[in-house]
Parts: structure tokens; sequence; C-alpha cells
């Protein structure tokens, strides 16, 4: 199947996409309708001769905004939509071809993920107006962290909570995952071995994958778990919620709000979520940006050796998102808490590789575990698992 394939990440009040050929090299058409529902609602993007356009859709809802999107892809119309889907809960271990039972099962996980998966069913509604007649596919953030054995994802909690209430650790970012870690056993001649995954960017979490496969990741049953982010705290004190209720008289919303919107780099700076910023800050002297920084990058080493645990050899770490592609500061200072490892970082290397450059970082000669940068294609592969899963209908 050459033909392109749309793929739809919708949120509440936008939708992302991008018309992906099965050529890698083949330019790609993609965009951002944002503010939907508001007066401002914009549609953003760039044409194939790579110009931007952006254009006004006052009050457009999501069907209006794929309608203007439609009209945006240069009469390459696609042969099936592929939409990013937040949480599949333990119903879906792979891509799903869209039907009734599969918005029925993602309707029924909507508990686990109440911010995201009803707006990514509300895109699937609105694309299945837009374009009736074609196989449209749900990809899952959940889905490749469906491998992790028991003793990753189980909480030490009373057993009903996990077989009454499904609470257990999930992980997401699994296409961005799966895709660095794919990409870096074709790369490499260590092929599909044990490789430690760093998916650092506004999200950020790390995963440990064993022959393709996850075998443990930092994100639990939601989102906010593990790694320090641009403005989530990651890791808490379980105890921290009944002590802020108790001592501050916060309420439950109230906690999530901060723990989720004024935490990570942005608490613990007091400045900015955005890491570009903090690494100025921080050479400038301002004492937070330098803690938020000395934090996550200590947060990710140690969550990489905890999760070297859940490998039975360790091949290689893979750094990707807009923090893991594009900082030096911080490849370099998480392999610096990780001397034990064997890493051995080219200092050069490490400086030239940023603006979506894939490459190894290793010093000449090296024997240890390998360093990798690899450039996350979530939309890539959403479009090749889309792809796949329709093929196999034929
Ligand atoms: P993402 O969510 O993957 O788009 O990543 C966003 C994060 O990447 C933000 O914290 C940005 O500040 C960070 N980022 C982008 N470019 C750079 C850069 N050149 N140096 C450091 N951080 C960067």
């Amino acid at each position: 199947m050459n033909a392109p394939v749309l793929v739809i990440n919708c949120g509440s009040s936008s939708i992302k996409y991008a018309l992906i050929d099965s050529d890698p090299q083949a330019p790609r058409l993609a965009g951002l309708a944002e503010r939907l529902g508001g007066n401002d609602a914009l549609l953003k993007g760039k044409n194939s001769d790579g110009e931007s356009f952006t254009q006004p859709l006052p009050n457009a809802d999501h069907t209006q905004a794929l309608n203007a999107i439609l009209e945006r892809l240069e009469g390459r119309l696609p042969v099936a939509v592929g939409h990013r889907i937040v949480h599949g809960g333990e119903h879906f271990t792979q891509a799903a071809l869209i039907d009734d039972s599969v918005i029925e099962a993602i309707e029924t996980t909507a508990a686990l993920a109440p911010l995201h998966n009803p707006a990514n069913l509300a895109g699937i509604a609105a694309t299945q107006k837009v374009f009736p007649t074609l196989p449209q596919v749900a990809v899952f953030d959940t889905a490749f962290h469906q491998t992790l054995p028991p003793q990753a994802y189980r909480y030490a909690l009373p057993e009903t909570l996990y077989t009454e209430h499904r609470i257990r650790r999930y992980g997401f970012h699994g296409t961005s995952h799966a895709y660095v870690s794919q990409r870096a056993s074709e790369l490499s001649s260590c092929g599909a071995g044990g490789w430690l995954t760093a998916h650092l960017g506004n999200g950020c979490s790390t995963s440990a994958v064993w022959n393709n496969q996850s075998q443990d990741t930092s994100m639990g049953l939601t989102p906010l778990e593990g790694l320090v982010m641009g403005t989530r705290s990651g890791d808490v004190d379980p105890g921290l919620h009944a002590h802020l209720h108790r001592q501050l008289g916060w309420s439950l919303d109230q906690i999530d709000t901060v723990l989720n919107k004024e935490s990570g780099l942005l608490g613990l700076s007091g400045l900015t979520n955005d890491m570009r910023e903090i690494e100025t800050q921080a050479l400038s002297g301002h004492a937070g940006a330098k803690l938020a920084l000395e934090v996550f990058c200590y947060r990710i080493a140690k969550s990489l050796a905890a999760l070297s645990c859940a490998l039975p050899q360790l091949d290689g770490i893979i750094f990707t998102g807009g923090i893991g592609e594009n900082s030096p500061t911080v490849r370099h200072r998480v392999l610096n808490l990780l001397p034990h490892f064997g890493f051995a970082l080219d200092g050069e290397a490490n400086e030239a590789t940023t603006r979506g450059k894939e490459g190894k970082l290793d010093s000449a000669n090296h024997t240890g575990p390998e360093v990798w940068v690899i450039p996350t294609d979530e939309e890539g592969r959403i479009a090749m698992e889309t792809r796949h899963c329709v093929e196999a209908l034929t």
C-alpha cells in the first residue's frame, strides 16, 4: 500500500495531522488546528513546497477543522486514517481497526485517561463523518508496554484494586519507545538487544526494551509517574497527597493541578518549563534553574539505572524527544551520573548532534554499551502500524 495515511492526534480543542507516504523520504503535509470552538480557532501548517500557511477557522468544531484539513491535502487522498489514542488499558496490545467494539473499549478505558480518551473519541467521530469510507485504525500509547511482566506492572496494593479496577502500571509514549528502539536495532550491530530509551520532551519517560519488547517503563497508571517533566512532578511520596490535604486543606483537584501543571522544571526553577531557558539561566547562575537541571538529570540517571535491572544485557542507551535530541548538556550530565555502566561519550559528536540529527555518540574504539540519539517519529510509526493493520485485512 503506497498511498498516504492520514495520522490524526486529536485533543479537546486541537487536531494535529500529518499525511504520510509509505516512502519515508516523501514530503509530509502536516499541521495543527488549534483553539477549536473559540472564535480565534486557526489551522496552521506547511504545504508540500515547504511554505507555511495560517487559516482562521472562527468557531470551527472538529468536523469543520477536518474538512479544512482535507482541503489542504493537495488532492492526495489518504487510503486510511491512523488515530493516536492515549490509553488502551489492558484491552489493546497492538493497533486495532476501529469498529463499534473498539470504540466501546476505548470508552470503557476513558476512566483511566479522562482528559485524553474522550478527545480522541471525538476525533474518531469527526473523522468518520469526513472520511466515511476510509478504514480507521487506533494506535495506542500504552500498547507497546503491554509486554511488561507482572513484577514491573503491579503496584504493591490490595489485589482487588487490580482485579476489579485495573489499577496497575501501563506506561505511555509507547510509539516513541517502540520507534527509537526498533530504529537502533536496525542501525546498530547489536541488533534487537537490550536498550534503555529516554524520551525527554515536555513529557518524559524511560523504558527498558529487550528484543523489541518493553520490559519496564517509568510512567505508570497515569503519565504523572516517573521522571521530572516540564510541569509534572514525576515520582513523589504517595503520602504527599494526604499530607497536603491534612496540613494545607488542599482538595484533590488542587493537588492534581499542582502536580501536573505547576511542578517539574517550572516548579523547581520558578521560571519556566522550557529546557532551553533553564539551560541559559543555569549558565548565568540562576539558583532555581541550576537546581531544576540537576534534579532533572539525576532523576533520569536514577531511572535508567533502575530500569537496567529489567534487561539481561545492556547494549545501549537512546536519547529522543525535544530535550533528548537537542540538549548535549542533558545527555552529558545524565551519562556522567552513570560511570559504572561503561558509556564513553564523544564530546564533539555530542555537541554536534542536535536539530533532528540521528547518530551514535561513542568515542572511537569504545567497546561498552552504545549511546545513540534517534529523533523520534511517533507519526511515522502510527502510519506504519495503520498500514500493517489495514494490510492484514486484505
Ligand atoms: P517536545 O515535547 O518533544 O517537543 O520537547 C519540548 C522540550 O524540548 C522543551 O523543554 C524544549 O525546551 C526542549 N528543547 C527543544 N530544543 C532544545 C534545545 N536546543 N536545547 C534544549 N532543550 C530543547
